[in-house]
């Protein structure tokens, strides 16, 4: 029950008022007219003694004479005037001997008010006087007796006594209504308005309402309860704000280091909880770094405390920094931090994130004017790979890190052995390939593009090939999204992009004029917002017409920032180069892009013409591709085609070219011009090449 409107209504305070005081009113009123009417009845009753000896004292000189006389007639005549009296019933003259010498009497009053009159006054009264003769002796001779019938006196005391009960419980009401309505002005309807007030006060902030005191109330009691309530409010809400800071400060003695400020071992727990919940419904990769500084023990048993308190808390801001929102990083006690990363891909982003860790302590520490060098090392756990709780993946994460100390410092490593010798491998790649370009490990190949109407080899794709000193021809699939990922890309695809011009210009030179060059353009070069002026210069500097070359992009690779690659490819269009849509299919395949770009040809992917004509489902995409072609007035090439099948179907549904083992493997320039010579393509003009891309 917390408002008014949920209170009964018999509950409230007003109706109870209203009960008690019409109660008290009623019973008041009643015991008043009561007493009112018991004097009225004393009276009455007095009124009828009274009268009846009146009556008396009147007829007893006559009635004595007539007694005296023994005259009856004139005792008859005497007590006829009695009559005139209404309550008079009986009037008898006796004398001594008891004979009667005269009687008047009249019926009993019929009345209805009866039964109670006769019971306060009894129905009749008898007053009796003795008659005395005048003489000396005073000798009684008979006797006067009055009946007097009550009941006309009781009819009207009944009748009054009614109007006087009546009107008291009347008055008694009307003044009980008139204490309510004093009552609830006075007290009920502030103490109401007062309730409404304090109900929409906010009990987490009581202070903030004040309750305004009713109008007129200033100096009473209800003005006193109402500032004595307003300081209680301030004073909860005061003790409540010291409480909530209390609480909170606790919270955070309890959640963080007190030291570097992180949180605590308690929070990453339940932290690491949380995201492997995450992760488990959307089948993320967690992984969880543990980084210990090296030789922490023998530093703290170098400096004082509280030297090795402030290279703790230097090294938290540093890694805190370098973090930023990239991860989630605490203290886990002594010198140890723990660091999760969650939403990885590739275990290798946690590898990235130990060794920036790692750089970031290369610096030297400046405390009280020394340098201090500091290192760490880093162990690390995936998670669901290395375990699914988080104790698990936190005992091992310290494990690999306690490990990777006991053979050197300074390093990651990670808990499962095989993907920490992958990573390994992996960025020892990555910086190999870093130095694949200046010790000149990369190198071209071309594969050809055949020409279906003209039936004859028309161009080429440069393909980048890398020859490790050790480990051999590594694949592009595998090098490339490396040097997409180490930026290595963008010196690299300038080589390409050069290379192949230089190459196209020397073909020209010997007389395939009518040769047009592809060259694979990355997603990380068209960033470039220098790539099309690069283009133009390179093309002029090798005196290659800007026909003849073409630049291969993939959907994945504009998909990215549409609108910044549609201005890049305006761009380089404008120069007057070809553009080709590259794996066409496996990517979004929206064909609203392909309308609002400027390309000139669709490549479809290899993995819709395998089988091809044998599998319906790969012929109904050709075909769909074709269409979209034919629809957007792009040119359509097929890729990986190997058989003739392939070649028939392909051409027959409207594609205009092909590449692929059938037409040649992936050739040196030497090769594929022997290739192209031992087909008979020997050479042409500009206006064969030109006439080509119109088809
Ligand atoms: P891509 O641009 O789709 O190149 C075609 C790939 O398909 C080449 O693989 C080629 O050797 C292969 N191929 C050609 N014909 C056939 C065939 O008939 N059957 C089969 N199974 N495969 C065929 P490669 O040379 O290994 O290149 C792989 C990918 O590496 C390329 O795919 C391209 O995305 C990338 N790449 C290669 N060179 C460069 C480059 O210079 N720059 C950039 N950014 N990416 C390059
Ligand atoms: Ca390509
Ligand atoms: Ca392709």
């Amino acid at each position: 029950m917390d408002t008014q409107k949920d209170m009964h209504c018999a509950e409230k305070l007003s109706i109870k008022l209203l009960k008690a005081v019409l109660l008290c009113a009623c019973i008041l009123g009643v015991l008043l007219s009561l007493v009112q009417v018991f004097l009225d009845a004393h009276l009455s009753n007095a009124d009828i003694d009274r009268k009846a000896r009146e009556m008396l004292a009147m007829i007893h000189d006559p009635a004595s004479r007539a007694a005296y006389r023994h005259d009856s007639d004139m005792g008859q005549e005497v007590l006829n005037g009695l009559l005139e009296m209404k309550s008079v019933q009986v009037a008898s003259i006796r004398m001594n001997d008891s004979s009667m010498l005269a009687v008047v009497k009249r019926p009993f009053f019929a009345s209805r008010y009866r039964l109670l009159s006769d019971y306060i006054f009894d129905p009749i009264r008898i007053y009796r006087q003795p008659l005395y003769s005048n003489e000396p002796g005073k000798i009684q001779f008979g006797e006067l007796i009055l009946s007097i019938d009550t009941a006309h006196k009781g009819k009207a005391f009944i009748q009054r006594s009614v109007v006087v009960v009546f009107t008291g419980i009347i008055r008694a009401i009307a003044m009980a209504l008139l204490m309510y309505m004093i009552y609830s002005t006075l007290l009920t309807r502030p103490l109401n308005r007062l309730i409404h007030h304090l109900s929409s006060i906010d009990p987490e902030e009581p202070g903030l309402q004040q309750l305004p005191v009713p109008e007129g109330n200033e100096n009473n009691e209800l003005g006193l309860w109402v500032r004595t309530a307003n300081k209680l409010l301030t004073s909860i809400n005061y003790h409540q704000s010291l409480r909530q800071k209390a609480e909170a400060h606790i919270m955070r003695l309890s959640q963080y280091d007190y030291l570097t400020r992180l949180p605590n071992r308690r929070t990453i727990q339940n932290k690491i909880n949380t995201f492997i919940h995450k992760a488990k419904k959307k089948h993320e990769n967690i992984a969880i770094l543990c980084l210990g500084l090296d030789d922490f023990k023998s530093l703290n048993a170098q400096v004082n405390f509280n030297v090795a308190e402030h290279i703790l808390v230097k090294v938290s801001d540093r890694l805190r920094n370098c973090i930023g929102n990239k991860a989630y990083i605490g203290r886990l006690g002594e010198d140890q931090f723990a660091i999760i990363q969650s939403k990885i891909e590739q275990p290798y982003e946690a590898a990235e994130l130990a060794q920036s860790l790692i750089k970031q302590l290369d610096r030297p520490f400046e405390i009280n004017s020394e340098q201090l060098t500091i290192s760490a090392t880093v162990g690390i756990t995936l998670f669901p790979d290395d375990g699914e709780d988080v104790d698990t993946l936190l005992q091992q994460a310290e494990f690999a890190m306690i490990m990777a100390k006991s053979r050197s410092h300074n390093r990651y490593q990670f808990y499962v052995a095989t993907i920490d010798t992958e990573i390994r491998q992996r960025k020892r790649l990555e910086m190999d390939l870093h130095r694949a370009l200046e010790n000149r490990e990369l190198s071209l190949v071309f594969q050809p593009q055949f020409n279906y109407q003209k039936r004859q080899m028309v161009g080429a794709e440069a393909l980048l090939r890398w020859n490790h000193p050790e480990k051999g021809l590594i694949s592009p699939d595998m090098f490339i999204p490396m040097a997409e990922h180490s930026l290595d890309i963008i010196p690299i695809g300038d080589w390409v992009l050069e290379n192949a011009c230089q190459q196209l210009h020397q073909w020209h030179l010997d007389g395939f004029q009518n040769l047009r060059m592809s060259v694979n353009l990355s997603a990380i070069q068209l960033q470039d917002d220098k790539i099309a002026e690069r283009i133009a210069f390179l093309l002029n500097k090798y005196q290659v017409p800007p026909d003849a070359l073409e630049l291969e992009v993939t959907e994945t690779s504009i998909i990215k920032d549409l609108e910044a690659s549609k201005i890049q490819l305006q761009n380089i269009k404008s120069i007057g180069v070809g553009l080709a849509l590259d794996d066409f299919g496996t990517g979004y395949s929206s064909l609203g892009y392909l309308k609002q770009f400027p390309f000139d040809k669709i490549k479809i992917d290899k993995s819709f013409v395998e089988d091809l004509p044998y599998n319906r489902e790969n012929c109904g995409i050709v075909e769909a591709i074709v269409q979209i072609g034919k629809s957007f007035d792009l040119k359509v090439l097929a890729e990986g085609v190997e058989t003739v099948e392939q070649e028939t179907y392909l051409a027959k549904k409207g594609c205009q070219e092909g590449q692929g083992y059938f037409y040649g493997k992936t050739l040196s320039a030497h090769d594929f011009i022997s290739l192209i010579s031992s087909q008979g393509v020997l050479s042409g003009n500009t206006q064969d090449r030109q006439g080509d891309n119109n088809v």
